[in-house]
Formats: structure tokens, C-alpha cells, sequence
């Protein structure tokens, strides 16, 4: 952009607009994945809808593609690219809570913490994800698995309508009345449809849960995942769970003799009535010896930053997924030889359920198209030091080859790579013709093209 353009664009919006050559330039083209060093041609960190509009219109006239930044989590840095024009909600964090029609209005630059805490006050939650710094926006955008998918569905799924800037700097409130099309592209299509400013979502009464982590040794680990295979389908759906691979902490609650070494894990939160807790996590706790256990009752908002110490920013960040409908002894041994292996303490890999609430929508209700998977599986490399990315890649990379046989052709597209775009079509599964059809109507010159790209 020309030093014009520049000073036009501070001249009407009233957030920040930071181009090359501005001293923040340098703190402003950072996203989460440490990895990620691109120079966009102005960041705009904006105040409000009106700046999110200005910056849209900009982009059209100056023809560079816009890159939206919500929470900044994506791994592949979605939230930022070369030569574009960053739309920045970073600061749009409003929250409004309606505690009669238990539904919440939640701005485009919150966080699940910042959602959490305003929700929390009134004993109300809904589906959002494992760490409370990723954005809701792009989380809900791409679908939106955590503790709750199984008793309240997607994140998507609780979405009731949601404000957007669209591609001609045009503004709409889609939901299933008013744009039912754009709604239905929005649940499932990522961000390829437009700058949604705020969301409204309904919300569930949730208020303290019971959860946290058990360890057990590596070798019971084939004996853990077919316990919770066998049961996650039809547990109560109070109960969220979800298996990894985890090198243990230095925490007080594991042996001190054990710090450092690798276990299998189940992770649990249970929202029903706490003296039921016990009884619905039996046949996961009783899968094998627990070497080590943190489980108890405390705030949902507290369940939902347990594991936030784990991933600070900073990291560098390579990620693979799939879908997977059974899990297969060939499953079991590709996961035998590369999960023991997890390189550092802030790596995993998780299976998450996808059943329960989810599979009560129906498969084309929204353009979430893997509805008929029984798990989503990730694995999450992520590590501090920059020296190490090539061991860190290949190692993600082997474990996903080994997997990839034994899975779905899709994975989940908000944990997919960026060397995944040879993936877009079969990670949004049953969806992607509806979606592309529907992005040549929204945005033909395809401006929304930093993410996992639907081309018109
Ligand atoms: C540490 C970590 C933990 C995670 N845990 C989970 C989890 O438990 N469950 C889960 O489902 N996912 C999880 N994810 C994946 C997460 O859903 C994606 O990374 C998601 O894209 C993050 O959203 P964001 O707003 O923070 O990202 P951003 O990088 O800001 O945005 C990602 C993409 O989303 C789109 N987008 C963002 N904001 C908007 C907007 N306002 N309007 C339109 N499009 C927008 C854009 O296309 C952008 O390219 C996790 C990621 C990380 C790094």
C-alpha cells in the first residue's frame, strides 16, 4: 500500500492501523505459531464494526487479500500473510450475557476466556475449546470441539446468528431467517465468507463440573483407547472425555520420580450432578492402573484453562488431522509406535468424540461435513525451540502417515496444516460443493483467501 492509502485509512478508522515502518509493525504481524514470519501490507486493528467495514472496502479497492485475525491460534497463521491486508478484531472483545433466554452476544476478538468469564457469572456455558486463549471466531467458524460437544454439540451448532462484514464491505446478520444460506456456509466453511464481528450463541446451564486428567503407563495404552472407545459412544452425555499422549509435568499431584517420562491420558469433565461423577468415569478410570490422578470439582472456566500452561505463545507449531470412524488394531499400532514418542512437553495427540449432541443435527443442517465420523484425531507438535523443527515436522508427519491408512481421507480443518490444501475438499467432506457454490456468490474474487481455501 502507498503511503497515501495509509494515511487515508488512519484517517477513518479508529483502531490502529499499523504498516511497515511503524515501531508496533513488528508485534502486530506476530500470530500465535511462533513458526509463522510473514510482512502483511498493513495490519488494522479495529475498534469496531465500522473499522472492520473501512478495512474490507479498503482491501477491495487496493486489491490485496484480507487475512482475519480472531484469537491469531491458527496453526498454519491464517491470521496473518504476505502483502495482505490484516483485519485485526484482537480488540473487539464485548461480551453480553441474556441470562433469561440463557444467550450470549460475543464479539469477534474474544477469546473462550473472555467468553468464560462473562458467561460463568451466570452459571452459564457452551461448547468451546480445550485452551481458553484460542479465538471463538475461528474455532466456531471451522466447527468447535472441547468438553461439552457431547451434551451440547459443536460450537457451531449452538450458534443462533451472527453478525458479518461480507466481501463488497456490505453488513448482514445471518441466522436461519435472514440469510439462511450465508448461516448454513458460516457453521463449518471457516472464514471464507466473510469478517463476522460478533456471534450470539446459546447457552446451557453449566456452572461447576468435575474433571481433569488421569495418567496411565504407556504400555496400557491399546487397553485405555479401546475402554474408551467401547464407552464414549453411549456414556451419559454429561460426560466429555477425550484420550492423548502426554510427557508428564513437573506437578505436584504425579511422582516426582516419574516427571519427564511419557504416559497415555484420559481427560474428563463431567457437567451432571457431582455424586454421579465417580460412577460415570468408572469404565475409564478402571481401564488399567492410574499412575497418577488430578480429577475433582471446580469451575468450568478453570477445567477450560487447565491445560493453557502447556501451550504458551511462542511456540512453533506444526499440526495434523484426521477422521476416524473405527478404531482399528492397525489404528492402535500406528498409534503404539509414534505416541510413545511424543518429543516434548507441549506435543500430543487427542482423540476427540464426535457423537453424542453432534449427531443429533443432521448431516447437512450446517456445513460441518463429517458429522458420521466417530473421532477426530490431531496430532499437535508444538515446541519452543526453533532449532528442533525439523525433528518436531517429521515426527508429526511419520505418525500421520503411519495413521493415515486407518482413517478418513478428511480431517478436521481447524487443525489441519498449512501443506494441507491438498486436503481442502475432503476436509470439508460432504459439504465442499454446497460451499463452493455458495462462496462464488458471497465472495467470487475469493478476497477471504487466507485460510483453508474454498475456490469459487
Ligand atoms: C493451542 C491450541 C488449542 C486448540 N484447541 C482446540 C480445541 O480444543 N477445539 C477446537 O475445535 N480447535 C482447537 N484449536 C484449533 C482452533 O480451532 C483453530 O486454530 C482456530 O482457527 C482458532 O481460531 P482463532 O480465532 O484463534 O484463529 P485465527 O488465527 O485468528 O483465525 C483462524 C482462521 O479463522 C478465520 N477467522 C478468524 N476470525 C474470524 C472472524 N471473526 N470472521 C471470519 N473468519 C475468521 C479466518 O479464516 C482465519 O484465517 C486449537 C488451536 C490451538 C493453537
Amino acid at each position: 500500500m502507498d503511503e497515501k492509502a495509509v494515511i487515508d485509512l488512519k484517517g477513518q478508522v479508529r483502531g490502529d492501523v499499523i504498516a511497515p515502518g511503524d515501531k508496533r509493525y513488528d508485534e502486530a504481524r506476530k500470530v500465535y505459531n511462533a513458526m509463522i514470519d510473514k510482512r502483511p501490507a498493513v495490519v488494522i486493528r479495529c475498534a469496531d464494526v465500522a473499522d472492520v467495514i473501512t478495512a474490507v472496502k479498503t482491501a477491495g479497492k487496493e486489491n490485496l487479500p484480507v487475512a482475519i485475525r480472531g484469537g491469531g491460534h491458527s496453526v498454519p497463521g491464517f491470521g496473518t500473510a504476505d502483502n495482505a491486508l490484516v483485519v485485526d478484531l484482537g480488540r473487539m472483545k464485548g461480551v453480553r450475557v441474556d441470562p433469561v433466554s440463557k444467550t450470549v452476544w460475543a464479539d469477534g476478538g474474544c477469546t473462550w476466556g473472555d467468553f468464560n468469564h462473562a458467561t460463568h457469572a451466570f452459571g452459564l456455558a457452551t461448547t468451546g475449546g480445550i485452551i481458553s486463549t484460542t479465538g471463538i471466531a475461528g474455532l466456531t467458524l471451522g466447527g468447535g470441539i472441547g468438553y461439552l460437544t457431547r451434551g451440547a454439540g459443536l460450537s457451531l451448532d449452538n450458534l443462533i446468528s451472527a453478525d458479518v462484514v461480507l466481501a463488497d464491505g456490505s453488513f448482514v446478520t445471518a441466522s436461519e431467517k435472514n440469510h439462511p444460506d450465508l448461516f448454513w456456509s458460516l457453521r463449518g466453511g471457516g472464514g471464507n465468507f466473510g469478517v463476522v464481528t460478533s456471534f450470539q450463541y446459546k447457552l446451557q446451564p453449566i456452572n461447576d463440573i468435575v474433571g481433569g486428567v488421569m495418567l496411565f503407563e504407556v504400555e496400557d495404552a491399546p487397553k485405555v483407547m479401546i475402554a474408551y472407545n467401547k464407552y464414549i459412544t453411549n456414556a451419559p452425555r454429561e460426560l466429555g472425555a477425550f484420550f492423548a499422549w502426554q510427557i508428564a509435568p513437573p506437578l505436584p499431584f504425579i511422582p516426582k520420580n516419574r516427571h519427564g517420562n511419557t504416559f497415555c491420558a484420559m481427560v474428563v469433565c463431567w457437567t451432571g450432578p457431582h455424586d454421579q461423577a465417580g460412577k460415570a468415569i468408572a469404565p475409564l478410570r478402571e481401564a488399567a492402573h492410574v499412575v497418577a490422578e488430578f480429577v475433582g470439582s471446580m469451575p468450568y472456566p478453570a477445567m477450560n484453562s487447565m491445560f493453557d500452561g502447556l501451550v504458551p505463545p511462542g511456540l512453533q507449531h506444526y499440526w495434523k488431522a484426521v477422521y476416524v470412524r473405527d478404531l482399528t488394531d492397525g489404528a492402535i499400532e500406528a498409534h503404539m509406535k509414534y505416541g510413545p514418542k511424543v518429543p516434548v512437553v507441549n506435543s500430543t495427540i487427542h482423540i476427540y468424540p464426535i457423537n453424542g449432541a453432534v449427531q443429533d443435527v443432521l448431516p447437512d443442517a450446517t456445513a460441518f461435513g463429517h458429522r458420521d465420523a466417530r473421532s477426530a484425531t490431531v496430532i499437535a507438535g508444538m515446541w519452543p525451540d526453533p532449532a528442533q523443527n525439523d525433528a518436531n515436522i517429521r515426527w508429526v508427519k511419520d505418525y500421520y502417515a503411519a495413521l493415515a491408512p486407518h482413517s478418513e481421507q478428511g480431517g478436521y480443518i481447524n487443525f489441519a496444516a498449512g501443506d494441507d490444501m491438498n486436503r481442502v475438499a475432503a476436509n470439508f467432506g460432504s459439504s465442499f460443493d454446497r460451499l463452493r457454490k455458495l462462496k462464488a456468490r458471497y465472495d467470487p474474487d475469493n478476497l477471504f483467501r487466507i485460510n483453508q481455501n474454498i475456490i469459487p
